[in-house]
C-alpha cells in the first residue's frame, strides 16, 4: 500500500474506487484470475465504514460493530478470518436472546477484517477520484493531485451519491430511468460519540445494547467486547436524532448523548469526541447486487446499498460487481472468436 503518490499517469486492468468491504471483495475476486487490479481510496487506512480508532490506551470501533453472516459463501470467508486471527465470536443472538447468527468482532479491531483480506492488493491510500470519464475504449479517473488512470473497467464503491457525483464530474450520462433508480438511494445519518472514561461501564456482557428509546440506538463497551485496553464506550444516536443535530456544536450534542447514557455510563469522562457518518446505512436497497453503468467498456456502482444490508452485502455486492466483469470479459472472448 501506499499514500498519496505523486502525479502520474497509470494504467490497470480493472481501477476499483473505495477500500471499504466492497472493494477489497471485488479486487480480491479479479486479482485471484489474473487481472491487474489498482484500488484507491481517499482515507488514511482500508476498510471505509469497518473503521476502529485509538484515543491514547483506548480502542473503538466506531462504524460497524459487529459482522453476521447468513451466506454460506461469506460464512467461509469469516471461518478462514477466524483461522488467520483477524475476528473472532462476540456473541450469539440478537436483542439479548442466545438465537440467531453470531455476531464478529475484528481481532484486534473492526478494520483488521478489511485490513487482512486486502493483504497483496495494490491499494493506494489518501488518493480522492474526482471523476472517471470515457475515453475510447476505457475509463480514464482522475484524482484530486491531478494524476490520471487509465482503466479497461471500473468499480465504483463509494455511497451511491458519492459515485453519482464522481460519475457526473466526468460526463458520464446515465438514462433518465437509471438515474432515477440511483438516486431515490439515501443512507441515514449517524453522529458516533467515543468516550474514554475512567472505570468500566455499567452495560452489561457482551458488551453491545440496542436501545429501544431515546436519541441512543446501539451503545458498546469497547473494552468489555475485548478490544480496548482502558474503559471506551462507543455510543450511536438515532437516525433522527442525527439529523436534526447533524450542524449543531459537535461539542454540545456528545453532552446531550453522554446525558442519555448515564445509565451505562456514570463514572468520570476522560475525554469523548464526535464523528458524523454522512452516509452511514443505506435507507433503502436497489434490487440488484451491482448495477451496470455500461458494459463495454464496464463501469459498474457496487456496495451496500445494492448488496443487502451491512458488511455481508457489501461482501456479496463486491462479489457480484467481480462476477460482472468476468462475465462481459468471456462475452467479449466469445464473440471474438467467433
Ligand atoms: C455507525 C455505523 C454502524 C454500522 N454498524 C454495522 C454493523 O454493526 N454491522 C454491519 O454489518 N454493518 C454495519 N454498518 C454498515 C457497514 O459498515 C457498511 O455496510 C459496509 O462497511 C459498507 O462497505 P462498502 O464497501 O459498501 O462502503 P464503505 O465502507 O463506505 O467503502 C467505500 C470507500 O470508498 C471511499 N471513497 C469514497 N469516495 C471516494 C473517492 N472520491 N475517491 C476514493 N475513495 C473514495 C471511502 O473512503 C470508503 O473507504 C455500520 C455503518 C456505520 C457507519
Amino acid at each position: 500500500m501506499s499514500r498519496g503518490m505523486q502525479a502520474t499517469d497509470q494504467n490497470t486492468d480493472v481501477l476499483i474506487v473505495g477500500a471499504g468491504m466492497a472493494g477489497v471483495m471485488a479486487a480480491v475476486e479479479l486479482q485471484r484470475v489474473g487481472f491487474r487490479v489498482l484500488v484507491l481510496d481517499k482515507g488514511r487506512g482500508v476498510g471505509g465504514r469497518m473503521s476502529s480508532r485509538r484515543v491514547g490506551g483506548a480502542t473503538f470501533d466506531h462504524g460497524a460493530q459487529f459482522i453476521a453472516a447468513r451466506d454460506p459463501r461469506f460464512a467461509a470467508v469469516l471461518e478462514r478470518e477466524r483461522r488467520d486471527g483477524s475476528v473472532e465470536p462476540w456473541f450469539r443472538g440478537s436483542k439479548g436472546g442466545v438465537d440467531g447468527p453470531m455476531h464478529w468482532r475484528g481481532r484486534p479491531a473492526m478494520s483488521a477484517v478489511p485490513g487482512h483480506l486486502a493483504l497483496g492488493l495494490d491499494i493506494q491510500l489518501e488518493t480522492s477520484v474526482m471523476a472517471v470519464r470515457g475515453e475510447g475504449n476505457c475509463w480514464r479517473a482522475e484524482t484530486a493531485t491531478g494524476r490520471s488512470i487509465t482503466a479497461g473497467a471500473v468499480v465504483l464503491t463509494p455511497p451511491v451519491p458519492q459515485s453519482l457525483a464522481i460519475l457526473e464530474a466526468g460526463g458520464v450520462t446515465l438514462s433518465p430511468q437509471l438515474y432515477g433508480r440511483l438516486a431515490a438511494i439515501d443512507y441515514d445519518r449517524c453522529l458516533a460519540v467515543l468516550v474514554v472514561l475512567e472505570e468500566p461501564s455499567r452495560i452489561p456482557p457482551p458488551g453491545g445494547l440496542t436501545l429501544a428509546a431515546g436519541p441512543i440506538r446501539w451503545i458498546a463497551d469497547n473494552q468489555l467486547k475485548g478490544i480496548s485496553v482502558e474503559p471506551a464506550v462507543t455510543l450511536h444516536a438515532t437516525p433522527a436524532f442525527s439529523l436534526e443535530h447533524w450542524d449543531h456544536d459537535r461539542d454540545q450534542v456528545g453532552r446531550i448523548l453522554l446525558d442519555a447514557a448515564r445509565p451505562w455510563v456514570a463514572g468520570g469522562i476522560k475525554t469523548f469526541q464526535v464523528h458524523g457518518w454522512r452516509y452511514s446505512q443505506p435507507r433503502r436497497f436497489d434490487e440488484e447486487p451491482c448495477v451496470a453503468v455500461s458494459d463495454a467498456p464496464a463501469l459498474l456502482l457496487a456496495g451496500d446499498a445494492f448488496g443487502g444490508p451491512g458488511v455481508e452485502g457489501a461482501a456479496r455486492s463486491g462479489w457480484a460487481a467481480a462476477e460482472a466483469i468476468l462475465g462481459r470479459c468471456r462475452a467479449f472472448r466469445g464473440s471474438a472468436a467467433a
